[in-house]
């Protein structure tokens, strides 16, 4: 109804209707105050130089916004605040970054642009990490020839932490090993709403962009934990929002590559034997990985199940 008037207004102004037409990437609300871009959908975000490879949360407050995981670029996330001031007026005050992989935060330099001295908040090994050389190595996947200086986190969080902004409360949990060795999960308790960051994505192979990061079994308790916490509405890396129906999808495909991993390898079969037949095993999660991150994949769950064995 509202928009609507709005559309009639602008067209009494001579303004083309095309103007109320919704943008692509737009942000989607999620509850009272949480909204989502759904960069990895390609219905709403078409596939374009600046999509951005992730879902970008905004939790929109009287008091300002919590952006997190701004994006991968300063194109990408030039964008996403573009969509964010079509929903909001109100100005960025904290950002997130959920974990060290670069399409989730490389566009930091771009939000400090737009709100100069915006705190960027990230689980203190990231910031370590990043500190110790992998923010160079992060900013040459962006230009190889000539690393631009990227803008990592500046706000370590050790454990557990609340973040009040105005009137909305966020959890903020920093995760043992799982995903990566600093994994920071953002809950909105009042309102159900749990970012899962790296930890769950669809439709993937979990861990497969980097699993030289991932511990396995981690990732599989801390998914479990996340199947048991009050969240009705849970946001992951790349995907849809969806309910405990989505952890749960996770759970179930990652325990059934970590058994099937095991049991080979108790037989005695190497990692590149048993990627033909885990094909087989995980027939029913086909539609979810090919067979190139498969095989990267269990070469490094090999090696876990190795250690975990002696
Ligand atoms: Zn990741």
């Amino acid at each position: 109804m509202w928009r609507s008037r709005l559309v009639l207004a602008l067209a009494g102004f001579g303004l083309p209707l095309a103007a109320a037409a919704t943008p692509q990437c737009p942000f989607e609300p999620v509850s009272a105050h949480v909204w989502v871009l759904h960069g990895s959908n390609a219905a709403t975000c078409p596939r374009a130089a600046a999509h951005p490879a992730t879902n970008i949360g905004a939790v929109v407050t009287g008091a300002g916004v919590v952006l997190i995981d701004p994006g991968g670029s300063d194109e990408i996330t030039r964008l996403v605040l573009d969509r964010l001031a079509d929903v909001t007026g109100e100005p960025v005050v904290a950002v997130i970054n959920t974990h060290i992989h670069g399409p989730y935060w490389l566009g930091n330099a771009a939000v400090r642009a737009r709100f100069p001295g915006v705190p960027i908040i990230a689980h203190s090994r990231m910031i370590a990490r990043l500190a110790a050389g992998e923010a160079r190595a992060w900013a040459a996947t962006l230009d190889p020839d000539a690393p631009p200086d990227v803008v990592g986190p500046d706000t370590p969080l050790g454990g557990e932490a609340t973040l009040t902004v105005g009137e909305v409360q966020l959890r903020l949990h920093p995760l043992e090993h799982a995903h990566t060795d600093n994994d920071l999960l953002v809950e909105v308790p009042a309102e159900g709403v749990l970012f899962l960051g790296g930890l769950v994505v669809e439709p993937e192979l979990p861990s497969q962009g980097v699993p030289e990061d991932a511990d396995f079994a981690g990732q599989i308790r801390a998914i479990g934990a996340v199947i048991e916490m009050q969240a009705n509405h849970y946001v992951p890396g790349r995907g849809t929002t969806g309910g405990k129906a989505l952890p749960r999808r996770a759970a179930a495909f990652l325990q059934a590559l970590y058994d099937s991993v095991g049991r080979y390898y108790d037989a005695g079969l190497t990692d590149f034997e048993m990627v033909p037949r885990l094909r087989d095993d995980l027939v029913r999660f086909r539609q979810w990985y090919d067979f190139t991150a498969l095989g990267r994949v269990v070469a490094f769950l090999y090696l876990q199940i190795e250690a975990e064995r002696f």
